[in-house]
C-alpha cells in the first residue's frame, strides 16, 4: 500500500515519505522520558495492529493435536495476557496469514527468520519442530510439553522480542551463553532470568510460561487483556478533506481533565513510512495531540507515560472515510 504522510502539530516534524517496502531498523536507543531500565523488543518491528492471523504451511491430518497444542499454549499466554489476539490458525493455501508455520525435524531446530513485524507473509517465517528425531531428542519423551513451551519462546520472537542473553547489560549467574541472534533494540524492562525467551533460565524456556516481567513488557507495548483495561482513556481521530486522496488527522487523548493532567508523555508509533515513525507529545493543551496527513489507513500506538504510574499502551486505527463527499467533512471517530 502506498501511503504518504506528513506530520504536523507535533513537537517532532516529519518530511512526505513514500512508502517502504523493506523493514526499517532504528538502532539508536530513542531517548523517552519515563522508560525504565530496560523486555528487549526490536522497536519497529512490533506489530501496528493487535490482531494476527497465523497459518500453517504443510498441515497434516497426523499433527492436528500437536498443532492444537500449539494454538493452545499461545492463547493461554501471549494472548490471555494481552490484547493480542491470534487469529484463524487455517493452512495458508486458505489464508495468507501474517506468520506463516513450518513444520519440520531437522537439525536447525525450532526457529524465527526475523523479529514481529519482519515475519510478515513470510514463507517459513516461522519453523517449529514436532517430532525430534533430529532436534532436542529428549523431548521425544515430553512431546507435549516441549512442542508447547517452544512455541511459546518462539511466538515471543513472532511479538519482536528478542533473547535476553544478547542484552551485553544483563549478566546471568552460571551462564555466558551468547549467540549470534536477532537483537532488540529498545530497553523496557530489567533483565530477566526467568524469561521464555532467555536461554540462561534454569527452566527449559521458563516451562512454557510468561514470565512477571514477560507479561509486563508484552502489556506495555500491546496493551492490557480485555478485562484489564482502563476505559477512561481513549485515542480519538478527526478527518478533514483536504484535496484528492489526502486527509488530515488529528489523534488526541480523550479523557478527564483531571485524567489527562496525570501524564507526562505520549509516545506516538505509527506506520513505517514515517520518516520518523516515533513521535512525542507533551502537549497537555492539546490533549497529547498528533498531526497527519494521510491516505490509506494504518494503525497506531500510542504509549501512554503517566507521571509516577506504569505506562500503558493503547492501539488505535487511522480509517479515513470511503467517500469524500466536501471540503468540509469532518468525521469523528472514537474507537
Ligand atoms: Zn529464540
Amino acid at each position: 500500500m502506498k501511503l504518504v504522510v506528513l506530520c504536523f502539530w507535533a513537537l517532532f516534524p516529519c518530511t512526505m515519505l513514500w512508502a517502504q517496502d523493506q523493514v526499517q531498523r532504528e538502532l539508536e536507543t530513542p531517548s523517552v522520558p519515563n522508560t525504565i531500565l530496560n523486555a528487549f523488543p526490536l522497536k519497529n518491528a512490533l506489530w501496528r495492529g493487535n490482531t494476527i492471523s497465523v497459518c500453517w504451511e504443510n498441515p497434516s491430518p497426523e499433527d492436528s493435536l500437536k498443532r492444537e497444542w500449539v494454538r493452545q499454549a499461545i492463547t493461554e499466554t501471549w494472548q490471555a495476557s494481552s490484547a493480542v489476539r491470534f487469529t484463524d490458525w487455517c493452512p495458508a493455501s486458505e489464508k495468507n496469514g501474517d506468520i506463516h508455520i513450518f513444520v519440520e525435524d531437522k537439525g536447525a531446530g525450532a526457529y524465527t527468520r526475523g523479529l514481529g513485524r519482519e515475519l510478515r507473509f513470510r514463507k517459513k517465517g516461522m519453523v517449529l519442530n514436532f517430532d525430534f528425531e533430529k532436534w532436542n531428542t529428549s523431548c521425544k519423551r515430553y512431546p507435549e510439553e516441549c512442542i508447547k513451551s517452544i512455541a511459546v519462546h518462539e511466538f515471543g520472537h513472532a511479538l519482536g522480542f528478542a533473547h535476553q542473553q544478547e542484552r551485553s547489560e544483563c549478566i546471568f549467574p552460571d551462564c555466558s551463553r551468547r549467540e549470534k541472534s536477532w537483537k532488540g533494540d529498545w530497553f523496557i524492562s530489567p533483565c530477566d532470568t526467568n524469561s521464555v525467551l532467555n536461554y540462561c533460565n534454569p527452566r527449559y524456556n521458563n516451562d512454557g510460561k510468561l514470565s512477571e516481567i514477560d507479561k509486563e513488557a508484552l502489556q506495555s507495548l500491546y496493551g492490557l487483556p480485555e478485562n484489564l483495561q482502563q476505559s477512561h482513556i481513549q485515542l480519538v481521530s478527526t478527518y478533514q478533506h483536504r484535496r484528492k486522496e489526502i486527509y488530515e488527522v488529528k489523534v488526541y487523548l480523550q479523557s478527564s481533565e483531571e485524567q489527562l493532567a496525570k501524564i507526562d508523555t505520549v509516545e506516538y508509533l505509527l506506520h513505517n513510512s514515517f520518516q520518523n515513525p516515533m513521535v512525542i507529545s507533551t502537549n497537555l493543551e492539546n490533549h497529547f495531540g498528533l498531526g497527519l496527513r494521510v491516505w490509506g489507513n494504518f494503525e497506531l500506538k500510542a504509549r501512554i507515560y503517566f507521571k509516577g504510574e506504569k505506562p500503558i499502551t493503547l492501539s488505535h486505527k487511522i480509517q479515513i472515510p470511503d467517500l469524500i463527499e466536501k471540503d468540509d467533512l469532518l468525521r469523528e471517530r472514537n474507537q
